[in-house]
């Protein structure tokens, strides 16, 4: 079974957060009573191939042991012979946890032969992983075709209902909220939403494109000139498909932002156009009345990407806001879709109170652009 194990660690190199771990649980719990020997296979981290303390997950072994009240078997290697025989070994309903496969190049360059040894070590194959689903690798995609079956595990399955089958048939008004820093980020993803949704809500400095296109003044905000065809595009597409496209109408705005020490100067709200010497850095009070009402008269809602920049207290309160209408809208699925969004859902206090939270950053994004991820690709239908 691949899982996504890639936790962050402290400084002491203990898990700091167990959210993916927890994430894998009902599947490995359900192959716990189905008595099937498991094997799980994960990266951490960015090895590069070496093998490297620092990436290995002995410590995500106690960790899982303790939440799943048993012991965890953790094998030093990934291959090999003693770990085939290891594997061998276990009883039916026990749980082994094989080092980091990036310690491998193999992994990455989904080498052939890798795969073979990946796959001596079980007989069928579940994607729990999605997380890492985008990616060709030998344990997300090379193994599949030397194990049968192949199947989703239960994150997986769920990730595809709520990123694939909530948001291709929704339950309408279908709203998308897009934040974050760059359209070109997500040229694709708006292409493909506008295809589906009623109402797109474009937020974070990624508005700051779409308003100067527009003919508004921006000032000093975070923009992408080269990107104004772009966004009239999907303007026009909007129009053409009967999307309402909304922007903010206002703006939180600073003089200065400085990222290492985490502050802005001094705050003032702005209109529709900013001052020169002024960068928009969170939409403002009339925008999140005008978002909120939207959210809240809609039957589905998908968040991707922040509204400002959430990182900084000043800039903070849109995202938040917006993240507590999501929540306050009980009647709607709401789906938040990866990345940052799902750190700034957790960190506005909300995010047990939504519908759906994507485990997956990078996946969750080509996903929802259409994308066929190919370590779902190899899954038996
Ligand atoms: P992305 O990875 O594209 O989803 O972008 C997320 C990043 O966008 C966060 O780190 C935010 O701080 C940043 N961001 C959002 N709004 C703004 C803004 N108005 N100016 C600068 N950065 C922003």
């Amino acid at each position: 079974m691949r899982v996504d194990f890639n936790v962050p660690l402290d400084e002491h190199g203990q898990v700091s957060d167990a959210t993916r771990i927890t994430a894998a649980l009902p599947t490995i719990n359900y192959l716990i009573e189905q008595k099937a020997k498991i094997v799980l296979a994960s990266h951490l981290g960015r090895p590069e191939g070496e093998k490297n303390k620092k990436y290995s997950l002995e410590p995500i072994a106690k960790v899982l042991s303790d939440m799943l009240k048993q012991p965890v078997l953790f094998l030093s290697d990934c291959i090999g012979e003693e770990v085939v025989n290891a594997v061998h070994q276990l009883d039916g309903g026990m749980v082994a946890l094989l080092e980091n496969v990036r310690f491998y190049g193999e992994e990455t360059d989904n080498d052939e032969n890798f795969s073979k040894e990946l796959a001596k070590l079980a007989d069928a194959y579940v994607n729990d992983a999605f997380g890492t689903a985008h990616r060709a690798h030998a344990s997300t995609a090379g193994i599949a075709k030397f194990l049968s079956p192949r199947v989703a595990g239960f994150l997986v399955e769920r990730e595809l209902e709520f990123l694939g089958e909530k948001t291709t048939h929704p339950k309408r008004p279908f709203t998308v909220i897009l934040g974050g820093a760059k359209v070109s980020d997500k040229i694709s993803v708006i292409d493909a939403l506008l295809d589906k949704a009623d109402h797109m809500i474009i937020g974070g400095a990624m508005a700051y494109t779409f308003l100067l296109a527009q003919g508004h003044k921006i000032g000093n905000s975070l923009v992408e000139p080269d990107k104004i065809n772009t966004a009239l595009t999907a303007i026009q597409k909007a129009k053409e498909k009967n999307v309402q496209l909304v922007l903010p109408v206002d703006s939180v705005v600073a003089d200065h932002i400085d990222f290492g020490s985490r502050t802005v100067g001094a705050i003032q709200i702005a209109g529709l156009d900013i001052p020169d010497n002024m960068s928009g850095i969170d939409i403002g009070p009339k925008s999140v009345e005008l978002f909120s009402e939207i959210i809240q008269n809609s039957k589905t809602i998908l968040l991707n990407g922040p509204m400002g920049i959430f990182e900084i207290k000043e800039s903070a309160k849109g995202t938040f806001a917006i993240a507590e209408a999501i929540a306050q809208n009980r009647e709607a699925i709401s789906i938040i879709g990866g990345g940052d969004s799902v750190k700034a859902i957790n960190k506005s206090g909300h995010g047990k109170d939504v519908t759906f939270i994507s485990t997956g950053g990078g996946a969750s994004l080509e996903f929802l652009e259409g994308k066929i991820l190919p370590g779902i690709a190899v899954l038996d239908r």
